[in-house]
């Protein structure tokens, strides 16, 4: 159920890069107040507190997108929006599972459904109405409680800490000189504080109530005066005053659970949208490809391969952040390594999956710039070449690589003329069952002339030294995943390679 209030609201780099291939992602930033920059404050031994450093937050490279703060709810809306305009998807609402069994001596087989569900739907006042269906997937998206995970007697992986900390968001007036960005205030008794900038104007605070060696505190006791309070005594001797408060993974192959109902932590991060969003996102194509009979079942098995790596990342960097927060440690040098670790993991581009089928890896890289099989495809920007379909304008790779269920084929050659034979040889290659493929040709370099008869767009790439950064040899073809990360990726000759990654996938 979507709320109004509280929740979610930091938004990161690849959250927005999945958003952009839905077309969703404008209305997005249109709301958002975009995380600039980052303060950090300290007290001292006389107890006055004073500005360390200020970092501004640029968007990492390789990706259009940097950091922006908007309310869970808001976000959820835009989503359900995007969903209710899609002809194939419908929402029923008010209805809850009573049970769920899967028959899995019988799952091996694609076509069957082994899932049996009951659920129950609320028609009117104290009227409800029982169905049971059979299923051949299910999703558990039901968050931290997960009822789902229950019936399957999952375990979660979970981070867990007796430290209370308070989450406001309020409209506030003070004197404090960092108020406009987004600042962390660290106190060696206490340990931490931060807040984020929000939309209309709101600012989110996190205030850490009570250590985790500490159990002095009632909570039935804390209260929104209570924690006011606090944020108030940490920001001293300046003034602050409230002007507005609004509040303060798979089982048989065939049961797949996403999000808060599998990896439970806390809200320090700021990542569990964010990660159930990529979940998802990662779990939905395959499960799609599988249900129209273009992929193999064995697919869906890289859910859990691809995603687990993540979850247990996503517990690490919260334990690391509790660390980071504790009274006396903070800021602390010798952490500067796993500050580093937590860096790279939360604008979520340097993500590298796990080789398998789906991700036949050659090498290994954390660098945003390379075109490597397991990461998303770096964002360069590039011209659309006119045709008498296409004006010409600039735009980004990652832009154009849509959010259709579609594999691409993204192919940069030096020169024009040396794309088409590489196209007569895919389209002899493409498993019949693969019904839809976006063939990218992009140029390395401007084209002296251009086919007026073509009715496919032409790219070149906007930057001469991109097809440097990206380490691109002089023909280079990338599959790219629905889900926009690299699948395999060689010279344009390797079409043994090619075929060899295309069986392993298609039906
Ligand atoms: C204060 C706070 C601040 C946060 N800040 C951030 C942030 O800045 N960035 C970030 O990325 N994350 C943040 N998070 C975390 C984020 O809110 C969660 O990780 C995210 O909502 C998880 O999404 P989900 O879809 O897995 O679960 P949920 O959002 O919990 O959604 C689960 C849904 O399932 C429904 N449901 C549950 N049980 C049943 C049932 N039995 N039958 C039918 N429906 C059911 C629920 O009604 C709900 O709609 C924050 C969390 C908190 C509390």
């Amino acid at each position: 159920m979507m709320s109004s209030w509280g929740g979610a609201d930091g938004i990161k780099s690849r959250t927005m890069e999945v958003f952009d291939s839905f077309g969703i992602a404008d209305e997005v930033s249109k709301l958002w107040a975009p995380i600039n920059s980052w303060a950090v404050w300290s007290e001292d031994d006389q107890g006055n507190i004073s500005r360390q450093f200020r970092t501004t937050n640029s968007p990492p490279v390789r990706t259009k997108w940097g950091d922006g703060a908007l309310q869970q709810g808001v976000i959820e809306k835009i989503i359900k929006h995007y969903l209710a305009s899609q002809s194939s998807v419908s929402i029923q609402h008010e209805t809850i599972p009573t049970s769920l069994t899967v028959e899995h001596t019988v799952t091996s087989h694609p076509d069957i459904y082994p899932c049996v569900v009951t659920l129950k739907r609320h028609q009117e006042e104290n009227v409800s109405a029982e169905e049971t269906i059979r299923a051949k997937y299910v999703i558990g998206a039901d968050g931290a409680g997960s009822w789902t995970r229950k019936q399957l007697h999952l375990t979660t992986d979970t981070t867990r800490t007796n430290a209370l900390w308070g989450v406001v968001d309020t409209r506030v007036t003070s004197d404090f000189p960092d108020l406009a960005s987004s600042t962390t205030v660290y106190n060696h008794h206490a340990g931490g504080m931060f807040f984020v900038r929000r939309e209309r104007d709101l600012t989110r605070f996190y205030i850490q109530l009570t250590t985790d060696e500490d159990d002095s505190l009632d909570r039935d006791s804390v209260t929104l005066d209570f924690i006011i309070d606090r944020i108030r005594r940490r920001l001293s001797p300046y003034t602050l005053s409230i002007n507005y408060c609004e509040c303060s993974m798979s089982k048989h192959e065939r049961v797949f659970l996403t999000g808060d109902a599998v990896h439970t932590h806390s809200p320090l991060a700021g990542l569990g949208m964010n990660i159930s969003i990529q979940d998802s996102y990662n779990l939905g194509w395959k499960l799609a490809g599988v249900i129209k009979q273009e992929l193999q079942p064995s697919v869906l098995d890289t859910y859990e391969l691809e995603r687990r790596p993540i979850a247990h990342e996503l517990l690490d960097v919260d334990r690391i952040l509790f660390q980071f927060f504790h009274p006396g440690q903070f800021p602390n040098q010798d952490r500067s390594e796993d500050g580093a670790r937590v860096v790279r993991f939360l604008s979520g581009l340097q993500i590298q999956y796990t080789p398998s089928i789906l991700t036949l890896q050659q090498q290994d890289t954390n660098s945003l710039d390379q075109l490597t099989a397991g990461m998303r495809i770096p964002d360069v920007e590039i011209w659309t070449v006119s045709t008498p379909l296409a004006a010409s304008a600039n735009t980004s790779l990652l832009t154009i690589l849509r959010s259709d269920g579609s594999f691409h084929v993204v192919v940069f050659v030096e020169h024009v003329d040396l794309f088409a034979p590489f196209e007569v040889a895919l389209r002899r290659l493409l498993p019949p069952s693969s019904r839809n493929w976006n063939v990218i040709p992009i140029c390395m370099r401007a084209p002296d002339r251009i086919d007026l008869e073509s009715r496919m767009p032409l790219y070149c790439l906007a930057e001469a030294e991109d097809s440097h950064a990206l380490a691109l040899k002089p023909s280079t073809v990338a599959v790219v995943r629905p889900d926009q990360y690299v699948g395999w990726c060689s010279g344009v000759d390797d079409t043994k390679g090619l075929e060899t990654y295309l069986r392993g996938i298609f039906i």
